[in-house]
């Protein structure tokens, strides 16, 4: 499967399927059994004192051993920031900090908007802030282009 997905067999799959399994199954053959549960961390692991691997699974690991089998790409991504540019909450127009009004034309949503949450986040709340100040942005960046109100010629810069 590797191969077929161009990569680099040895960087991905440490040890291949066959040793990860033993290594599920080596931890799995102790006295305590332990039952999987994706709920919780479930000390389903791929250590023990007859197998380790350089790069552990310390959860929920199953023996790769019956097909087929399917590639998943796996990537980074930003959950939340926790911090951002300051808005308007009625416009979703960006706030200067210099000036603390808000500056003609420049509109913010998604994830560069600040102040909403710290520490922790409802689940749910990222797309809803998205769509809700998307909106306000929208509608009022809509609003200069009909109306022509506030708009302005300057660069972006000279009205910060
Ligand atoms: C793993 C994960 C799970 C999540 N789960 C949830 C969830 O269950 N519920 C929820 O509400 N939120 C969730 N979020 C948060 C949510 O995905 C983000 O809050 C939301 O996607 C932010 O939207 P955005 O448009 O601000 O930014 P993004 O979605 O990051 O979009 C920014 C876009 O700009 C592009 N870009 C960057 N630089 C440039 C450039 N110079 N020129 C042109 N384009 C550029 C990027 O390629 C990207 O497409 C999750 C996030 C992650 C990472």
């Amino acid at each position: 499967m590797a191969a077929e997905l161009s990569i680099d067999c040895d960087v991905v799959v440490v040890g291949g399927c066959a040793g990860f399994s033993a290594a599920v199954s080596a931890a799995q053959s102790g006295a305590k059994k332990v039952k999987w549960d994706p709920a919780i961390r479930d000390g389903l692991s791929t250590q023990s004192k007859q197998s380790s691997l350089k790069v552990p699974k310390s959860n929920r690991a199953l023996t790769i051993d019956e097909g087929p089998f399917m590639a998943v790409k796996v990537g980074c991504g930003v959950t939340f920031t926790f911090g951002g540019l300051e808005v308007d909450p009625n416009t979703a127009g960006v706030i200067s900090n210099l000036t603390g009004r808000t500056v003609p034309g420049v509109f913010c949503a998604g994830e560069m908007v600040g102040a909403l949450f710290y520490e922790n986040y409802p689940g749910g709340s990222g797309l809803t802030s998205g769509a809700v100040f998307g909106r306000k942005a929208g509608i009022h960046a809509a609003e200069i282009v009909k109306t022509g109100a506030g708009q302005s010629k300057t660069s972006v810069s000279s009205r910060l």
